[in-house]
This record gives C-alpha cells, structure tokens and sequence, in this order.
C-alpha cells in the first residue's frame, strides 16, 4: 500500500547510517581503514549548540546495532587494520550502545585481528571497567569531545556539560590500563571572532595534548536544527575560513587530524569558493604526513580578505563581516 506523504518514513534499524573505507595513521605507517556510523537511540546529553546528530536517533535494539554493525562489516577487507565507530553519541553509554551488542562487537573485532578500535564517548561514561573490556579485546583509542580547553567557553557558548578536569579524569582512567586518548577541538564555536577561534584552538591543542595521544580538529559546520544554524540564518555566525584551519594546523606541535567536512560548501568550512578544493585536500593529506609545509604553497587572492577580516572582527564584538 502506498505510504500517506506526511507518515513519518521510520530508517531501518538494521542498516547503518553510512560506512566508508578510508587510509589512517597507525603507529607512524598509512593504513587501510573502515569507518562506520551506527543509528542509536542518540546521545543521551543532546544539548550542544552545533550538534544536530539528535534527527538521526531511533529505537535501534542491542540485536539491530550487531546487525548494522554485521551490514557495514560487509564493506572491510583483510587489508583493513583500524575500524571506527561512531554513533553520534556515546559507545560507552549502556543506553545507547547496551552492553550486550558492546561485547558482541567487540569480539567479532578480536577475532577478525583488527589491529585498533577507535570509539566516542562523553567522559562521564569511561570508566575503568568499560575501558577495560574494550582493551582485553583489542587496541582502543578513547575520542572525547573535549572542543576547548577553556571551561567558560565549554559550559556557556558550546553547552558541553563537561568540565576541562572531567577529559583529564577519563584521560588518566584510558592511560592508566593502557588506551589511546583523542581529543577533538572545536574550531570556531560561535560567538568567537575568527581570531579568538584560531587562539583557543591553538591554546587549546596545548593544553589537551598533554592529556591525549592525539588531536582531532574539527571545523564546525552548520547542523540541523541548532543554535549554530539559527545565528547562522540571521548572519550572526560564519563557519570558520579553511586559512584559519591551516593556520591551527600549522601551530599544534602534538599529532593532529583534521576532516574539513563539508568544505567549500556554504554550511561548512570555506573560502571564497575557487582555494576551497586545494586547501581541503592540503588539509586532508596533512593527516597521513604531519607535513606543515604543504600549507606554505598555497594561496589565492581572498586570503588578503581573510586577514582583514581577521582585523576588523577584533572590533565588531563576534559578529562576523564576511
Ligand atoms: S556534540 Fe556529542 S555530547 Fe554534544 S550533543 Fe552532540 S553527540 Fe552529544
Ligand atoms: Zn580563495
């Protein structure tokens, strides 16, 4: 029978909202990857200001997420030696992700000899035990959204809920038993100029690198149904230019990634639409070589613009000029 045009299509739970093969870095050398997105019930905190990952939760059982996990599996290989997981929330969170589908995929893992895991959790769920039925199976690297170093902007501008010494708690939990820590940042929160952005990451990238193995910058793109998206209609909120990116880069002495998701796009990282591809690419290749140097080839004639922009917006009180 026909489906009524306003009935809400509901996702099958049994497929993952997307998987990719991809190349990462695993102690130093490139290696094949799978990255997969499983649809949970969604992150139980679901208050951040650009986080619109709550659209893609759904009634998902511990059966479906084996399930999901079992479909994206499909798209490995044997050369695949690192498998992300993501759900747009948290893994360690029972409720999410309920122990039983946890520990089943865990030893699929185990047994398939993958060589690292790498999964998202908010602090407050990395606890020890948890850590270490991830690690008795395999390698685990830890991925918590720290976003900023700086509690103020953390707790007021990005809602997180989360304080500096709760990553540093989880950090000391992961390493104490042997685990990986990443830390991803959050490049331009709104309400920043485009300077202040690019000084609390870099501020930032210190002060976390201490505390994780590794950085992971994120460039903030313009979600659904946020707070980011609703300054952004108004022309309150410009996401950050992909010269602020190179520039973060270029400045982390700790190993760092970066996924200019969405880049050249309106709603994503961008220039002035014709550097946006090079410096995407510059910006990705950086992740397998660590590399700054490609960042000192590149440029184009908005990159002038970029720099007054970066200028005047120290006196337009976080509006953005372009
Ligand atoms: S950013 Fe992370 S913690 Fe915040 S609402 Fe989104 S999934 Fe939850
Ligand atoms: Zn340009």
């Amino acid at each position: 029978m026909a489906r009524s045009s306003n009935e809400k299509t509901q996702p099958d739970l049994t497929w993952p909202v997307t998987v990719w093969r991809s190349h990462d870095l695993l102690d130093g050398h490139k290696v094949a990857s799978l990255t997969m997105i499983l649809r949970t019930v969604g992150c139980r905190w679901n208050r951040c200001t650009m986080c619109g990952y709550a659209s893609e939760g759904a009634p998902a059982t511990a059966d479906d997420l084996v399930a999901q996990f079992e479909r994206a599996m499909q798209r490995s290989s044997s050369e695949v030696q690192m498998v992300k997981i993501y759900t747009s929330g948290s893994f360690l969170d029972p409720l999410e992700m309920p122990e039983k589908a946890r520990d089943e995929i865990l030893q699929r893992l185990e047994a398939l000899g993958i060589k690292r895991l790498v999964i998202e959790s908010r602090p407050e769920y990395i606890t020890s035990e948890r850590v270490e039925m991830c690690l008795s199976r395999l390698e685990t690297e830890f991925a918590v959204g720290l976003e900023t170093s700086n509690d103020l902007i953390r707790q007021h501008i990005i809602r997180k809920g989360v304080c500096f010494a709760d990553f540093v708690a989880a950090s000391e939990v992961v390493h104490g038993q042997g685990g990986r820590v990443k830390a991803y940042l959050l490049l331009k929160p709104p309400f920043l100029s485009e300077g202040q952005a690019i000084r609390d990451a870099v501020s930032s990238a210190k002060a976390a690198g201490k505390h994780a193995d590794i950085i992971s910058l994120n460039l903030c793109n313009i979600q659904r149904g946020t707070l980011v998206e609703r300054l952004w209609e108004r022309g309150e909120y410009r996401p950050p230019w992909l010269w602020s990116a190179g520039v973060v880069l270029k400045n982390i002495s700790s190993p760092v990634i970066c996924d200019p998701v969405g880049a050249g796009t309106r709603r994503g990282p961008h220039n002035c639409g014709e550097c946006d591809d090079a410096i995407a690419k510059a910006i990705r290749s950086h992740d397998l070589t660590q590399d700054v140097s490609i960042f000192d080839s590149l440029d184009c004639k908005c990159k002038v613009a970029w720099q007054k922009v970066m200028e005047l917006e120290e006196l337009t009180f976080g509006t953005p000029l372009v």
